[in-house]
C-alpha cells in the first residue's frame, strides 16, 4: 500500500490530491524529525522539505525563544511572525526587542483589526474576559484567532513551540501532521523535548527570555490573564486561573477539533 492509499484508507475516503499531496509530506516529515537530534538540523530538514512559504507563530515563550535562535543559526528562510494581542506585559515586548537585536532579524507583528477591539470592549468592558468563557473566547478569537489565521493565510507550513510534556492535552503532539483547519503542514519541532533540555539549549545559548519566566512564569500570556504559579502547580495553572481546568486553550491550537472546554490542552 502506498502512503497516499494508507491515508485515504486512515480517513475513511480519498482525500482531494493536494490534501493527499500534504498529508504524505507530513507523514514523512513526522518521519524525519523523530530521527534528528538536533533541532537545528530539524529547523533546516523542515525549510527542505516544505515547498512555499514557512512561517513559524512566536509568543516569545522559552520554547519559541529556542526555535528563533535555531532558526538564526540555520539562516532559514522561515518568516517569524508574533501577535500583538495589546495586552502583554512589558517584559514581552521587551523580548522582542532584544531578540531582534542580537539576532538581526525581523519579526512581523500582527495585530488585532481596530473596529473588532471597540465593538469588543464597547460590549464587554475592559475585563470583560473575566465574566464567562464565551467572552473570553471572543476575546481571544479578536484579538489572537483572528490575526493568527490572517499571519497564516497562503503559507504551506505553520512551526510552533508545542511540546508534549506542556499539558496532558499535548502529550500525543507529533512532529508533523496535516492541519486540516488551516489546510497546511503544522510542525512542532521540539514536540519531544523535556522542560530540562529546553533550558539547557536556552543556557548553553545565551537565548535571551522573558524575564518574567524566572518570577514565576513559565506560561506567559494575556497580562490579565497570566498570574505566576505556585511551586507544584501545573505550568499552565497561571493560565485563565479563574476558569475550570478542562481546556485552557485560546483557540490558536484547537481551531478544527472541538471549540468546546473539555480536555485541557496548550500554551500560546
Ligand atoms: S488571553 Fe485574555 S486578554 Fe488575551 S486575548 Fe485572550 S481573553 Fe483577551
Amino acid at each position: 500500500m502506498t502512503l497516499f492509499e494508507a491515508v485515504a484508507s486512515a480517513s475513511g475516503g480519498p482525500p482531494d490530491p493536494h490534501t493527499a499531496s500534504q498529508q504524505a509530506i507530513a507523514a514523512e516529515l513526522d518521519h524525519k524529525l523523530a530521527g534528528l537530534a538536533t533541532l537545528e538540523d530539524r529547523i533546516a530538514a523542515i525549510r527542505a522539505a516544505i515547498d512555499g512559504r514557512v512561517a513559524f507563530s512566536t509568543s516569545l515563550g522559552i520554547e519559541d525563544q529556542a526555535i528563533t535562535h535555531a532558526i538564526a543559526e540555520t539562516g532559514a528562510a522561515i518568516d517569524i511572525f508574533t501577535l500583538d494581542t495589546g495586552r502583554h506585559f512589558p517584559e514581552t515586548l521587551d523580548t522582542l526587542f532584544e531578540t531582534e537585536g542580537k539576532y538581526g532579524l525581523k519579526i512581523r507583528v500582527m495585530y488585532p483589526d481596530a473596529a473588532e477591539v471597540e465593538d469588543l470592549v464597547a460590549n464587554d468592558g475592559i475585563y470583560g474576559f473575566r465574566y464567562s468563557i464565551e467572552a473570553r473566547k471572543a476575546c481571544c478569537e479578536i484579538r489572537k484567532v483572528r490575526p493568527l489565521n490572517r499571519a497564516l493565510k497562503g503559507a504551506a507550513a505553520w512551526i510552533t513551540g508545542l511540546r508534549r510534556e506542556q499539558s496532558q492535552g499535548r502529550s500525543h503532539v507529533p512532529f508533523a501532521s496535516y492541519d486540516a483547519a488551516q489546510k497546511l503542514i503544522k510542525v512542532n519541532p521540539i514536540a519531544d523535548w523535556s522542560l530540562a533540555q529546553l533550558e539547557d539549549y536556552i543556557a548553553a545559548n545565551n537565548v535571551p527570555v522573558n524575564a518574567l519566566h524566572a518570577k514565576g512564569f513559565p506560561s506567559i500570556g494575556c497580562q490579565p490573564c497570566t498570574r505566576a504559579i505556585k511551586p507544584g502547580e501545573d505550568i499552565r495553572a497561571g493560565r485563565w486561573w479563574w476558569e475550570n481546568e478542562n481546556g485552557k486553550e485560546c483557540g490558536l491550537h484547537t481551531q478544527g477539533e472541538d471549540p468546546g472546554f473539555e480536555p485541557k490542552d496548550h500554551a500560546a
